[in-house]
């Protein structure tokens, strides 16, 4: 029966578009932090919505369920299929269009498929900027990062996915297509079904395209890397750069000393040009449409004011985009160089700004105290108060051990934490399979039991990713 709904599939689309074969299945079935490994059924590649509406109904009537995949880039295996061998896994890939760049309504439509820097790339083509920016970017998708509702560098000044999408294209658990890519920024009717998609990781609908915001591409940007003691300073200093700079803060990021000392471990070209080793290294970006001049004098004068608050000890200007290039890079490193050590916990946490200075003594010192030795990897997105809270094994200890035996606890203490501190346990990774079980404490009852209300009316057959972000 399995047999012939795959022969089938493979008549109606093309056998190269439908995998079975082990080595050529092997790629989709293990996540990017090789946490999580699958089987399946097969890796189907549809090249239309309408080709993914005609898989999507033929699973429905066999019973048999879909993993929608992108680029496979997510951190908590939402794009990796169970251990049945029952499931397809459904890549989006080959719907890879730009469908439309409207220069009017300052929109670019494009279909799931397209790699996120493709997108970025043509609309700066056109001297426009599609500002969502992950380390990721070469490989996600941006259907992808709406079903996982990205964040990244640039949410402080632009927003996470969610914001940027203007209209949707999804297909529905019974296969039917909704045609929802309107560019309107004003459409009060009724749900707001776009956003229901955006977030509910390929669990709700299969986006296949969207219409994404662009703004236009600034004429100048100034990148420095900073030296602060604490994270008061650190939140301080960004009260100081929201207020002075306003809207043209476009990015700011913290790196904590560990988390780049692992980085000089696994990439020792990337050293830190602030002396003294600072407790914290925070990257600003301040972007602006007038003039080179203008900006740099603005980034100067609140560098000057900060060093006379005595929030900041050291500051360094990217002298040529090279050097800010490197800065970025720094900051984009620390995931691989963290992947590159081996296996470590993550926790994508967020943190209300108020209370993250007292967040991280507490945790911190908590940790230290209960697993001697482990290195605490902290940095992100600090102007969101999103901290990537991650913890590594001690030096010279096993990391997979490591990573085994003491997982649970260190994530019940972190989350405990979280919950104290009224913060998240997923700022901007999702929930996936990772997170599953700790998503109904964190969302409390009312919450989660709304959750399994929307599943059951969308998707009655369960076929859309079951068992990831909500279990019926
Ligand atoms: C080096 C690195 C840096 C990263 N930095 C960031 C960061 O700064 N911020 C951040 O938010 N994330 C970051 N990520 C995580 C990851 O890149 C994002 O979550 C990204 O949005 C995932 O996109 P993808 O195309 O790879 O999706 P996948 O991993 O393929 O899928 C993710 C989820 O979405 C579902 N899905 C995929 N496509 C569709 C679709 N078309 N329709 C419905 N469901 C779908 C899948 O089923 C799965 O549940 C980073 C990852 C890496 C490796």
């Amino acid at each position: 029966m399995l047999q012939f709904f795959v022969t089938q599939l493979a008549a109606s689309l093309g056998k190269s578009y439908v995998l079975t074969q082990d080595s050529d299945m092997a790629p989709y079935l293990t996540d990017w932090r090789q946490r999580f490994t699958g089987k399946a059924l097969a890796v189907v590649l549809p090249g239309s919505t309408k080709e993914v509406a005609q898989i999507v109904k033929a699973c429905a009537q066999a019973n048999i369920s879909i993993v929608p995949q992108g680029g496979n880039t997510s951190f908590c295996g939402g794009a990796t299929p169970d251990n049945s061998g029952n499931q397809i896994v459904l890549s989006l890939k080959r719907l890879n269009n730009i469908r439309e760049i409207d220069i009017l309504n300052q929109t670019i439509s494009v279909e799931a498929g397209c790699i996120l820097q493709t997108i970025q790339e043509q609309a700066a083509a056109q001297s426009y900027l599609f500002p969502l920016s992950l380390g990721s970017q070469g490989s996600c998708q941006i259907g992808g990062n709406l079903a996982t509702n990205a964040g990244g560098t640039n949410v402080l000044r632009y927003g996470n996915a969610r914001d940027l999408c203007l209209g949707i294209e999804v297909v529905t658990a019974q296969g039917e297509i909704w045609h929802g890519m309107k560019g309107l920024r004003k459409d009060n009717t009724g749900y707001d079904l776009r956003d229901l998609f955006i977030g509910s990781e390929g669990s709700l609908g299969i986006i296949t395209a969207a219409v994404m915001k662009l703004y236009p591409l600034p004429v100048a940007q100034w990148t420095t890397l900073v030296a602060t003691q604490n994270i008061a300073s650190t939140v301080a200093l960004l009260n100081l750069f929201q207020k002075r700079a306003v809207s043209l803060l476009t990015g700011f990021e913290m790196m904590a000393l560990e988390s780049l000392t692992l980085l000089e471990k696994h990439f020792p070209q990337m050293t830190n040009p602030l002396q003294n080793k600072p407790a914290y290294t925070i990257l600003i970006e301040l972007s602006d449409h007038e003039s080179e001049a203008h900006v740099r004098q603005l980034l100067e004068s609140i560098l000057e004011e900060a060093l006379a608050l005595e929030i900041i000890s050291d500051a360094v200007i990217a002298s040529n985009l090279s050097q800010a290039n490197l800065f970025w890079h720094m900051r984009e490193h620390i995931t691989v160089a963290q992947s590159e050590e081996g296996a470590n916990l993550k926790h994508d946490i967020s943190i209300p700004l108020v209370a993250l200075e007292q967040f991280v003594q507490e945790t911190n010192h908590l940790l230290k105290a209960q697993f001697p030795g482990v290195r605490l990897i902290n940095f992100g997105h600090l102007g969101d108060g999103n901290l990537h809270y991650n913890v590594s094994a001690p030096e010279g200890i096993n990391s997979q051990k490591f990573a085994q035996t003491y997982e649970k606890p260190i994530q019940e203490l972190i989350y405990a934490q979280v919950e104290l501190f009224q913060g998240s346990i997923s700022a901007e990774h999702g929930v996936g399979q990772l997170k599953l079980d700790v998503l109904r404490a964190h969302k409390g009852v009312v919450a989660h039991e709304l959750m399994k209300t929307l599943k059951r009316a969308l998707d009655p057959q369960n076929i859309l990713n079951p068992s990831k972000v909500i279990s019926v």
